[in-house]
């Protein structure tokens, strides 16, 4: 669910993967993607969240580092490896101009984000929806940009149902997460449980509640957050 907190290995497990140590994952097992992002101010990329947090524009990654070569950050980012086979950059950028050309519905992508070490929040579904690249100053970045959306269907789904317009759905900021997260020790602010805990929203989007307040955004444990959910239906 949008705005649990997992730690690095429960977010693995989730996604059936041994580990996740590139940020941009293509298809993984076949299904949706996974990118991993990070707001925070050392952050190594320039990743922003946009449109009241409905858009996210994500900076592509560098080559890895390798023996003999300029430091990765002075390159230009690779869409090909040398082999001529596509850089996980690459293929996010194919699917992007082939949803641009109409070609195919938008790629489906899990977004992780890094909020503390170890800490990460399930920033929830997004559709790819674009891709460009554009100089930083000294080289080539590629940068993707990313849809919130509130439901996924699943990805056996026809195309033309994947096609159907989804409700947007918003990100907490950072800044917000870090704060809520500070306030409230890491703790459900109910029983004080420290797992399982869930960035939840006192007053919901459906009632006009923003996530942009941190006055707003509360951390609950799974077990209170559904009661909180159960609530307010
Ligand atoms: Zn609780």
């Amino acid at each position: 669910m949008r705005g649990n907190i997992i730690s690095y290995i429960e977010m693995c497990q989730k996604e059936g993967s041994n580990s996740l140590q590139r940020g941009m994952n293509f298809r993984l097992r076949g299904g949706h993607s996974v990118i991993l992002m990070s707001l925070r101010t050392n952050a190594p990329y320039q990743d922003e969240i946009q449109e009241e947090g409905t858009v996210l524009i994500y900076e592509g990654h560098d080559a890895a580092k390798q023996k003999g070569v300029l430091k990765p950050k002075k390159l230009d980012q690779p869409e090909y490896r040398k082999t001529g086979t596509l850089t996980e950059k690459g293929k996010f950028h194919k699917a992007a101009q082939g949803y641009k050309a109409g070609t195919k519905g938008p790629d489906i992508v899990k977004v992780y984000e890094k909020i503390k070490s170890g800490i990460w929040s399930d920033n929830g579904f997004f559709h790819l929806v674009d891709s460009w690249i554009q100089s930083d100053g000294q080289r080539n970045v590629f940068r993707f940009k990313f849809v919130a959306v509130e439901n996924v269907v699943d990805e056996s789904t026809s195309e033309d149902l994947k096609n159907r317009e989804v409700a947007r759905s918003r990100i907490i900021p950072t800044g917000v997460k870090l704060a809520v997260w500070k306030r409230d020790g890491g703790k459900c602010v109910t029983c004080g449980a420290a797992d399982e805990l869930h960035f939840d929203h006192i007053v919901p989007y459906s009632k006009g509640g923003t996530s942009l307040k941190v006055e707003n955004i509360q951390l609950l444990c799974a077990r209170h957050n559904l009661q909180q959910s159960a609530k307010i239906q």
